[in-house]
């Protein structure tokens, strides 16, 4: 790739926080011009959604560490606020740059206001370089055998298994950096301006005290995961009260790491051991999952906001916003549903297992739209990621391309049972229960008042009488079900 090397070279970052394995950057290095890095908080291009209060707080320790790491390469990361098409415009007409590189995005406001940039740039003469730094294939290279996406997972997983994952770049370590103009630093934002951590109050302790942000820590979690956490994956990854999954999950969504970089350096684990391969079999079909829902964003925009299937359009959602609030609170009076939604508030985070159990708890005991859920998990998460959770809210749901059927409702206390069998789950996130015996630490409805005596619960006031019965709430679910059918 050439350009006039007399003039510098930019490159964008979003949601891309990392320098190895980051494509833009590495062509913009290649390129031997001065590079000038930039970000741009966009809260103003239509349709771009506001981050949550978790992922902005989340943001902030990103970007700052992508600041760090490029000064240490040399290079300086200018924030930019507004409208990217304005932005992008100012740097280029303060930079006198002769191109720009950055990784691709996939959602359809996304790329509404990519393309408006590149026709921008194009009056101008000067080239956007694109690239693929988020997915292991874009959803344009894996289509069925009539050239269409795919709706269902396995077919989709058996066509990635059939091709080769491109290697990750390696870091790019010397960067020649570029000298911002007066005219344009001028305009910079500092990074506390953008107001992306609390204050007062400051909520953010808890994950504060769960998380480490930026590449840097992305690398060591991966590491970590790999040398002691791959080996029994597939079978603790489903245990909450344990670190039985990789919990890379926000990293993966603010592009602190590449899903190839996982990718290589879990098939490197199995070539050294291959005893890890069923493991390392599961863990990387849940890679592919992150690749299937973003193909399924990138074809059917509107997966965050309406049901994909239309039969769900006049579904008889309850509006019953009492029930709404229990359930964020962790106060339903179900343990496993309120230990999940007090993780997800405390730590930013849930257990994946425990995210199934609580969105069918909202969508089908309480009969509550989803995209309320999704709306609240968009806001509480760290690793709210527009494919992933619109997607799982929909497969919840019922309403979604290859979704669990609507009838499939899970038994939180039957869960809670199976997979946290002592308890040890709940008895974290919901001390008030954490002296009742495991035989009723997912019922204590069911406990003798002497036992909620003697483990210092008053059913009702130290802790809730479950909102909802679950035999008729099931009822509830399958008869809204069955008028659904019967408008086929
Ligand atoms: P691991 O088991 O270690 O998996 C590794 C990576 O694979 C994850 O980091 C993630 O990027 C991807 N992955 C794992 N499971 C899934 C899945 N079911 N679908 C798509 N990708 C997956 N995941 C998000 O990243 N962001 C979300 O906003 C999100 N919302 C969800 C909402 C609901 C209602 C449900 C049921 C699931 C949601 N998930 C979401 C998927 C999944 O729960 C998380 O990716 C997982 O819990 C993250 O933990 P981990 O990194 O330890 O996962």
């Amino acid at each position: 790739m050439s350009t006039d090397s007399s003039s510098p070279v930019l490159v964008w970052f979003r949601d891309d926080h990392r320098l190895s394995d980051n494509p833009a950057l590495a062509a913009a290095a290649a390129t031997g011009s001065q590079v000038l890095c930039f970000y741009v908080f966009d809260e103003e291009s239509k349709g771009i959604r506001r981050l949550g209060g978790a992922a902005r707080w989340w943001l902030h320790g990103s970007l700052k560490s992508l600041n760090d790491a490029l000064e240490q390469a040399g290079l300086r990361l200018l924030l930019l606020r507004g409208s990217a098409l304005e932005a992008v415009d100012t740097v280029v007409q303060a930079t006198g740059a002769s191109a720009i590189y950055w990784n691709r995005r996939y959602g359809a406001a996304e790329i509404a206001v990519d393309s408006a940039i590149k026709a921008r740039l194009a009056d101008r003469g000067i080239k956007a370089h694109s690239f693929n730094g988020r997915l292991l294939h874009e959803p344009w290279e894996i289509t069925n055998q009539a050239g269409r996406p795919f709706q269902v997972f396995t077919p989709y997983l058996r066509a990635v298994n059939a091709r080769s994952i491109q290697p990750p770049l390696p870091a790019a370590r010397r960067l020649l950096g570029g000298v911002w103009a007066r005219s344009i630093l001028d305009q910079a934002v500092p990074l506390t301006e953008l107001g992306l951590e609390p204050s007062a109050p400051d909520w953010a302790g808890g994950m504060r005290q769960v998380w480490q942000r930026g590449e840097h820590a992305a690398q060591a979690r991966l590491s970590r995961f790999v040398e002691t956490g791959l080996k029994g994956y597939a079978e603790r990854r489903d245990r909450p009260s344990q670190e039985g999954s990789s919990r890379l999950s926000p990293h993966l969504r603010f592009g602190e790491i590449s899903p190839r970089q996982v990718w290589h350096s879990v098939m490197n684990a199995v070539a050294a051991e291959p005893s890890l391969g069923l493991d390392a079999e599961k863990f990387l079909s849940e890679i592919a999952w992150r690749d299937f829902t973003y193909q399924l964003l990138h074809y059917y925009p509107h997966l965050p906001d309406r049901p994909h299937s239309s039969r769900f359009d006049n579904f008889p959602w309850n509006q019953d916003q009492n029930a709404l609030k229990a359930w964020q609170r962790g106060l339903t009076g179900y343990p496993i549903v309120d230990a999940g939604m007090r993780q997800l508030w405390q730590t930013g985070w849930m257990h994946n297992r425990v995210r199934m159990i609580t969105a069918s708890f909202l969508v089908k005991h309480l009969l509550t739209d989803w995209r309320q859920g999704e709306a609240w998990f968009w806001n509480t998460l760290v690793d709210a990621d527009p494919a992933n959770n619109a997607f799982s809210w929909q497969w919840i749901s019922g309403s979604g391309p290859d979704s669990a059927p609507f009838h499939r409702i899970f038994n939180p206390v039957t869960q809670g049972e199976k997979f946290d069998p002592k308890g040890d789950y709940i008895r974290t996130f919901v001390p008030e229960l954490s002296r009742l015996p495991p035989a009723f630490i997912h019922k204590p409805w069911e406990a003798s008042p002497t036992i909620l005596r003697e483990a210092g619960i008053d059913l009702g006031e130290t802790y809730p009488e479950p909102i909802v019965p679950h035999g008729p709430a099931r009822g509830r679910a399958l008869e809204a079900f069955r008028s659904l059918r019967d408008m086929e």
